[in-house]
């Protein structure tokens, strides 16, 4: 390794020469407390700026062992130096001068959700590895080393002291953030314990800013459970807390128009993930397998056995491995309903405003004029019973305009001016439980063989493979990423506008990377979408963002997705090839 000495003499000697010269400043240089990496030098002004990591030992560092060694507190503490690094990166960005992109300085800006990101990784022993962004300063096209300079040996020393090093914190903000992450964490499993869906605490704050902004809203309601849902909780940190529970089983969100049940059931669709103190939902959440479906025209479907609800098309279209490069709504929700549960999810959150009708309800009226014959689908209100008490799948569902879900649902929540009410006993007096028949209309395993429905991971059958967009040019696979809205790999792009749980431009970057990499080994048509997702959370679990690649190819701009995002992508990229 290089000392930073070297690194000032190597500047210096550059300095106006033409810009290619800064790539000889590629290496590793030792900065007494910590390590810089020059990984990747650009290649003029104007391109993408150079990507830096700075390394710094465990006993630098100094971190509480016993938050490293576990990940919930880890990604925490990750989460809480990354936003201070990021946000002191911007501070002193552009102060340094010259043309283009010269002098910017910046590294991930998370946003309310708690991610693990490779931007900021503490290993289990406490050493810390912090990735960057820097525009090498240029006149015109030469080397503006005096300048660079100020930003490696001026700007960047304090930065890293203030941030990476736990001494620099105050102990009573790193103690909330751990015990927040502790809490969260016990939450999670209260809900396996409790058998809930989900669990929305009293006082939270659910609306935000806005359609474009995840901040809170400013003078909402706060949330207030229902009596007959109510429980209470001890948390280890934060003490006695209580809540609505959300139980397993069907769970109606029901009410007039405006009065916040979407809001509600977008609080679950992101209670999946931890949120950081002052975001309102630090106790909202839900089964991290939950999975929201909707309707998603024109996607497209890959083998998919949708026969539970769909059979008999007019074409004589094989539902029991359904393709087509454009679905319908009903299709589509379809599609998505049995690829959630082909990789393991127990819980389905869905939304009337944006749900196919005809795929959840069919009114007494149309049944007689159209014959059960000449109807291709058995919409979910007929199946989602069976699916909890066959294969133990819950759903939490918006409905507020059809009373078809009445007599299925378990509990029945009405929002009234932004209030949850449970409703379930009135409406049991007008609409009673629809009795049991002794006979489940859920294909079971032995006699659901007809039907062929893939409801266990076990049963996955489809086996993707690479298609074309994954062939190499000169020597690489090329990938765009699009923000939340999906990603690009050769010519192909993957879109993810419609999977609402993707919270995260970098999750679209590393499950871009993900395909990449499964491209090159294990996505080989010989595993399963299940097996395919399992495996890779496997493996990250082992060795995290260490799966990418070392130093010299990882970049500071992942952010880590559920297995479940990750099963979407794979269900809608149309570069891959099905057995
Ligand atoms: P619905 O789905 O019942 O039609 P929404 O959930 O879309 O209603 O909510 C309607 C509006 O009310 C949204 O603008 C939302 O931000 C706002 N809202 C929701 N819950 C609250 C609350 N607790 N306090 C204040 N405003 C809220
Ligand atoms: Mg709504």
């Amino acid at each position: 390794m290089n000392t930073k000495n070297e690194l000032l003499r190597a500047l210096r000697t550059i300095d106006h020469r033409g810009y290619p010269a800064y790539k000889s400043l590629k290496g590793s240089y030792d900065f007494g407390d910590y390590v810089l990496h020059i990984v990747h030098v650009q290649g003029d002004p104007f391109a993408s700026p150079s990507e830096l990591a700075v390394t710094m030992k465990a006993r630098d560092a100094r971190w509480p062992a016993s938050a490293c060694g576990r990940y919930e507190t880890r990604v925490a503490l990750q989460d809480m130096i990354l936003r201070r690094f990021s946000s002191r990166l911007r501070e002193v960005s552009g102060k340094a001068g010259g043309s283009g992109k010269s002098g910017s300085m910046n590294a991930s800006c998370p946003g309310q959700e708690i991610l693990d990101r490779s931007a900021c990784q503490l290993g289990t022993e406490g050493d810390v590895t912090l990735r960057f962004y820097a525009g090498f300063p240029a006149a015109g096209r030469t080397v503006l080393a005096g300048e660079l300079e100020k930003m490696l040996f001026r700007f960047l020393p304090g930065i890293v002291a203030d941030t990476a090093c736990a001494d620099a914190w105050e102990a009573e903000h790193v103690r909330d953030v751990l015990n927040l992450a502790e809490d969260q964490a016990f939450l999670r499993g209260e809900l396996e314990r409790l058998s809930l869906c989900a669990f929305v605490a009293d006082g939270a704050v659910l609306p935000r800013e806005s359609g474009i902004s995840q901040r809170p809203l400013k003078n909402a309601l706060p949330f207030r459970s229902p009596e007959e849902d109510r429980i209470t909780l001890k948390l280890p940190h934060h003490g006695i807390i209580s809540g609505m529970a959300v139980r397993r089983g069907i769970t109606l969100i029901i009410g007039g128009g405006y009065h916040g049940k979407s809001t509600l059931l977008k609080a679950l669709e992101r209670g999946v993930y931890n949120h950081i103190a002052g975001d309102g939902r630090e106790y909202v959440v839900t089964d991290e397998t939950a999975v929201k479906i909707r309707a998603e025209d024109g996607r497209c479907v890959s083998g998919d056995d949708i026969s539970l609800f769909i059979n008999r098309l007019p074409n004589h279209k094989d539902t029991t491995a359904f393709f087509t490069e454009n679905a319908s709504g009903s299709t589509s929700q379809a599609a998505s309903v049995v690829e959630a549960m082909e990789c393991g999810s127990r819980t389905l959150l869905m939304d009337e405003d944006t749900c196919a009708t005809n795929f959840m309800v069919r009114d007494a009226l149309m049944q007689k004029i159209v014959s059960e014959e000449e109807e291709p689908i058995t919409p979910f209100s007929e199946r989602m019973r069976a699916l909890y008490e066959e294969a133990g799948i819950s759903t939490v569902l918006v409905a507020g305009s059809s009373g078809a879900f009445f007599s299925r649902a378990d509990t029945i929540i009405q929002m009234d001016r932004y209030e949850p009410k449970d409703v379930t006993e009135r409406v049991r007096r007008i609409v009673p439980t629809e009795k049991k028949e002794g006979v489940s209309d859920f294909p079971r395993e032995e006699t659901g063989r007809g039907l062929g429905c893939t409801f266990r991971p076990d049963q996955s059958r489809r086996f993707p493979r690479p298609g074309a967009d994954f062939q190499e040019q000169r020597g690489r696979v090329k990938h765009k990423n699009l923000g939340t809205e999906g990603f690009v790999i050769g010519h192909g792009e993957t879109d993810l506008r419609l999977v609402e749980q993707l919270a995260d431009r970098e999750q679209s970057e590393c499950l871009a990377r993900t395909f990449l990499l499964l491209a090159k080994g294990e996505m080989n048509g010989r595993k399963s979408v299940a097996e395919l997702v399992n495996d890779w959370e496997e493996t990250f679990r082992k060795e995290g963002f260490g799966m990418y690649g070392e130093h010299g190819q990882l970049s500071g701009d992942m952010a880590k997705p559920r297995k479940e995002e990750l099963a979407e992508a794979i269900s809608r990229c149309r570069g891959l090839l099905w057995k």
